[in-house]
């Protein structure tokens, strides 16, 4: 699949991983590709990091290798928007610790508030900061010191999340089983007691985003990037109607009609039936 490379963002950084094209495009088939590299935005199996660093050329080289290795990498150019990012969802953060307003320390207190034991990987120039590392007390998972390899540092972040029992994908085969209900995201189907709900793609794609973190809030902006893409253009409002008629669906089948509770002024959550 030579053809995938030849729009890369980042001149001379090419995505070696052509098998990245077996998903195919983004469901719906409406999304443009983030990155280069098969940045399928709508992908709802991707593990997402989000890539704290306030250098955007070293932020977008990062996010570039992240996205050709099968992970969503989010961007945040300071400590504020790191933290926000945090909130509203991820498997990992890769931390600079200079950053500008709150520096890398303070981002990793607060992100483990957030979340305890979210796997964090520092990132830094200054090797007088390791001395300071070793001793923080909220452990951290690894770190690589700039200058450093963008492979070798995907590489850590892939094994970090298997440490955390958190693989770089879910099986594309995977059935997720609440009780009756069952959400196949191989035939991407949703079934109770064994029959297809005929729920639409972005129906689909958003109830399975929802499932996979069960009684976990997602925010609806991270519920737009997920299921419609970055490139999406419109109002949280249509998160709002989607999962209107994901409950007419589920409707009919009456232990199904809690499971998608809405988090007031934030998102929604799936609970399991
Ligand atoms: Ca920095």
């Amino acid at each position: 699949m030579p053809g995938h490379t030849a729009s890369a963002g980042i001149a001379g950084v090419a995505c070696d991983s052509p098998r990245r094209a077996i998903f195919g495009p983004t469901i719906g088939g409406e999304n443009v590709a983030r990155t280069a590299c098969w940045g399928i935005a709508g992908d709802v199996m991707k593990r997402t990091v989000v890539v704290a660093e306030d250098d955007e050329a070293i932020r977008e080289l990062i996010i570039h290798h992240l996205a050709c290795e099968g992970f969503d990498g989010v961007g945040a150019p300071d400590g504020l928007s790191a933290i926000r990012k945090v909130r509203e969802g991820c498997d990992l953060i890769v931390l600079d610790l200079g950053l500008p307003g709150i520096d890398g320390f303070e981002v990793a207190r607060r992100a483990r508030e957030i979340r305890a034991g979210l796997p964090i990987l520092i990132l830094s120039a200054r090797s007088g900061e390791i001395d300071r590392l070793l001793g923080f007390e909220l452990g951290i998972d690894d770190f690589v010191a700039k200058p450093f390899s963008p492979r070798e540092l995907v590489a850590r972040v892939r094994a970090i999340l298997r440490r955390h029992g958190l693989d770089a994908e879910l099986p594309v085969d995977r059935v997720l089983r609440f009780g009756d209900l069952e959400i196949d995201v191989a035939a991407r189907e949703v079934r109770m007691y064994g029959l297809d709900l005929a729920c639409k793609p972005r129906e689909f794609a958003l109830l399975l985003e929802l499932a996979r973190n069960p009684g976990v809030a997602i925010a609806r902006e991270r519920l737009i990037d997920r299921v419609w893409g970055a490139a999406f253009v419109g109002d949280e409002r249509t998160v709002d109607v989607h999962v209107s008629r994901l409950r007419a669906r589920l409707e009919g089948h009456a232990p199904l009609r809690s499971t998608l509770r809405s988090v007031h002024g934030f998102g929604y959550k799936f609970v399991p039936p």
